[in-house]
């Protein structure tokens, strides 16, 4: 998706935020001040030290890039605030863009919308160190309440104009927005203003040190592998052991933000519920360990039948669901017959209940689809319309594909 792509009062908030952003960094450039030796120093432990960091965290940020909807704040920014607020205006704004440079490959975002999101920090970090400039600060010498307050303003004035510049964005471009895509989730913003906090102590740890940014990355690169863990953790929770496909919480959470992106672009979504024919024979025949080799081979059918944005989960028993985005009704109708044919085709190698080798084959299921433009559904609603269409295939023989009406 290119920056066309976007309704035409995006693209011109786009446009002129970046125009405004050039011309911040013009006057920011020509009333710069004259740069010292030890600018250098702390200029090169900033930028070694934001180097190192976001090596260390590449994981991290990817992981948390992947799987967040809404807003992102990354923790660069800790390299940031320092910058503006000690080293002369040429150098900080070379060491945001270096950490921008760098961080490209991890953030995988489209051009226009990382040119953006620079621009959505660099003219923040302007206005911060704008404040510091009018104000006066110097924290070299002995840091007074009022310095403080200073630091603290020049923090919260980067913090609200960047959650601003992007929520600009987010709201222009999407139909209907809901208020976390556009304000982020209460995590994504205290993470946000914990990382500012940081930004403002290092700040004036650089005052006093020029090496003190190198000291404070294994205590950010902490703090980045506790939430991966965490993330890890909540990860586990959202596969289904049996399969490894999604379970119910996994799918609902990845399948929500599907939902949020198909209504923004005013796509067409499609659910199709498949429900394995007189399962229960199979467990009666064969034992219940053959029973459950079947669910595993349904689910490889299903990653083989389906495309790499479909959504795959088993809420437990011989059913599964599939959430497929930027499909329409005969679309569905194809994938499911697709994989109603898969299905049928198995030959699953599995053993007896006297541990005898057998082959299972002829299984078959029954689905049900329903698919609507996102804007006008909801996803309870595709939900419900699909399972009648498989209770409707259930009772009109079975081993077929039923659509919703
Ligand atoms: P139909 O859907 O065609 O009406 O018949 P069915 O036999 O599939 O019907 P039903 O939904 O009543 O039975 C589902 C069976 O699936 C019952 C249960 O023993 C079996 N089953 C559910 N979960 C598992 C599982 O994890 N492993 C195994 N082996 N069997 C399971
Ligand atoms: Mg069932
Ligand atoms: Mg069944």
């Amino acid at each position: 998706m290119g920056l066309r792509s976007l309704p035409r009062p995006a693209i011109a908030y786009i446009l002129v935020f970046e125009l405004v952003t050039l011309v911040a960094t013009g006057v920011a450039l020509l009333g710069d001040r004259h740069t010292s030796e030890v600018d250098w120093q702390r200029f090169a432990a900033l930028a070694l030290a934001g180097a190192v960091h976001l090596w260390l965290s590449r994981r991290v940020e990817e992981t948390r890039r992947a799987t967040r909807s809404g807003p992102h704040f990354d923790t660069s920014v800790v390299w940031v605030l320092p910058a503006m607020v000690m080293l002369p205006a040429w150098m900080a704004v070379l060491s945001l863009l270096l950490l921008r440079v760098q961080l490209y490959p991890v953030a995988r975002r489209p051009l226009y919308r990382y040119t953006f999101g620079t621009a959505g920090i660099l003219l923040p970090a302007l206005a911060s160190l704008a404040v510091v400039r009018l104000a006066g600060l110097d924290v070299l010498d002995r840091l007074t309440p009022v310095d403080l307050l200073v630091l603290l303003a020049a923090a919260a004035v980067h913090f609200f104009l960047n959650a601003g510049a992007i929520a600009g964005v987010i709201a222009l471009s999407s139909s209907r927005p809901t208020r976390t895509e556009v304000v982020g989730s209460r995590r994504d913003n205290a993470m946000a203003a914990v990382t500012m906090f940081v930004g403002v102590l290092v700040a004036l740890a650089v005052a006093h040190a020029w090496a003190a940014p190198l000291l404070v990355v294994p205590l950010l690169c902490a703090l980045d592998w506790g939430v991966l863990q965490i993330e890890t953790l909540r990860g586990d929770s959202r596969t289904d052991e049996k399969t490894d496909l999604l379970n119910s919480r996994g799918w609902h959470e990845q399948v929500d933000r599907e939902f949020v992106r198909a209504r923004r672009r005013g796509s067409s979504v499609a659910v199709a519920v498949l429900d394995l024919d007189h399962f229960k024979v199979v467990n009666d025949t064969w034992g219940h360990p053959a029973g459950d080799a079947v669910l595993r081979a349904v689910a490889t059918v299903l990653h083989h039948t389906t495309r790499q944005g479909d959504i795959v989960g088993r809420f437990g028993g011989e059913e599964f669901v599939l959430l497929l985005p930027d499909t329409d009704a005969p679309q569905a109708a194809v994938v499911a017959e697709r994989v109603r044919q898969g299905i049928a085709a198995m030959i699953v190698p599995a053993t007896d209940k006297r541990g005898n080798p057998v082959a299972i084959d002829a299984r078959t299921t029954s689905i049900g689809v329903a698919a609507a433009p996102a804007p006008t559904t909801t996803l309870e609603s595709l939900l419900r319309q699909a399972d009648a269409a498989v209770y409707e295939a259930k009772s009109t023989g079975r081993n077929r594909v039923r659509m919703a009406p």
